[in-house]
């Protein structure tokens, strides 16, 4: 620190001797060099801030930055409070400069010690800084391609179409965004899917699906109980009762912006569903270390609801009943 003190102090002098003696008209040669600040909030207060690891306050912060230089230097920002997501940024400050910084915390309690080691997720939009959300359109599985409506109108394409909307519509609101595939027709275990949103460090994974059973509308389900797959039993306890949490708030968000357009059939435990009801669990919950809703968004073997799932406008509001849902689950605090 001292040294950078130093170097700063003497570029001072430098920039001092040119606009003195040479009177340089403009750039950034001639300006004074004085340290940068940051301001940084973050909601909940009380956090702490490290600026290039080195731990400064606690928020909110006023941060001086000595060794910020006339041409600007990036800085690596971390915000930490405990039982919730780690908060890192790069932040460019230039001498003289205050920014402000404020980081929206998102509690998780159920990410794994070794989880936290992993770099975030790659990202569709990298100046993104808000939670990483995992879409998982549903089917191709190992287990079925899903169910095909009265006109041939195939889940697979719904999902596929409906989690492309809601990608494009998180990503406008700040979000940060991983998808478990790729292409429609990409063929992606349950598992995979999981391990997908668990080394994102997802905040939470939503996995759109449609219904083929009676009556119309959306279902959600989340993991109400342990399963076993593959030798391996979960989810863990955490993410079971955050999993709840977040279905009883998404729900009423989500069926509130389609009232009119189509009706809700419910919360429900996934040891209601049939692949549920022998493993105990969906098999994408059993792996899941992170909160997680499927939601059957329509019965597609309805004609209404085929109907209406097919339209560009239905799959829009469909997209944003859903990111209704997201932000009650991770903006309610
Ligand atoms: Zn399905």
């Amino acid at each position: 620190m001292r040294l950078t003190v130093k170097l700063c102090l003497a570029f001072a002098a430098g920039c001092l001797l040119l606009s003195s003696g040479i009177a340089l008209a403009s750039g950034p040669a001639n300006q004074p060099c004085v340290p940068g600040m940051l301001l940084v909030n973050s909601k909940p207060a009380g956090a702490k801030v490290y600026v290039a690891g080195y731990f400064k306050a606690r928020t909110p912060a006023e941060i001086p930055i000595p060794s910020a230089t006339c041409e600007g230097r990036s800085y690596r920002l971390t915000i930490l409070l405990d039982g919730y997501q780690p908060w890192r940024n790069t932040i460019e400050l230039t001498s003289g400069e205050t920014r402000e910084v404020g980081a929206r915390l998102v509690a998780l309690g159920v990410l794994e010690p070794e989880l936290e080691a992993i770099p975030s997720a790659p990202s569709a939009a990298a100046s993104q800084t808000g939670p990483v959300i995992c879409i998982d359109p549903g089917h191709p599985s190992e287990t079925s391609d899903g169910c095909t409506g009265p006109t041939g109108v195939t889940e697979i394409h719904i999902n596929w179409v409906v989690a492309l909307k809601l990608r494009d519509a998180l990503l406008a609101e700040g979000y940060r965004v991983v998808m478990t595939k790729s292409k429609e027709n990409q063929k992606v275990t349950n598992r995979q899917r999981a391990e997908t949103a668990n080394k994102a460090g997802a905040a939470f994974m939503v996995r759109l699906h449609c219904d083929s059973t009676a009556g119309r509308g959306i279902a959600l389900y989340y993991p109400d109980r342990q399963g076993t797959r593959f030798g391996v039993t979960g989810p863990s306890r955490a993410v079971m009762s955050i999993s709840q949490r977040y279905a009883k708030l998404f729900y009423p968000a989500c069926t509130a912006v389609l009232r009119g357009h189509e009706p809700g059939r419910g919360i429900h435990g996934d040891s209601a569903t049939f692949v549920g009801s022998k493993q105990g669990a969906l098999t994408g919950s059993i792996f899941a270390r992170i909160p997680v809703l499927t939601a059957e968004m329509v019965v597609l073997t309805n004609r209404t609801d085929e109907a209406y799932i097919s339209t560009d406008a239905g799959q829009r509001l469909m997209a944003r009943a859903l990111v209704a849902g997201i932000d009650a689950c991770l903006r309610a605090k």
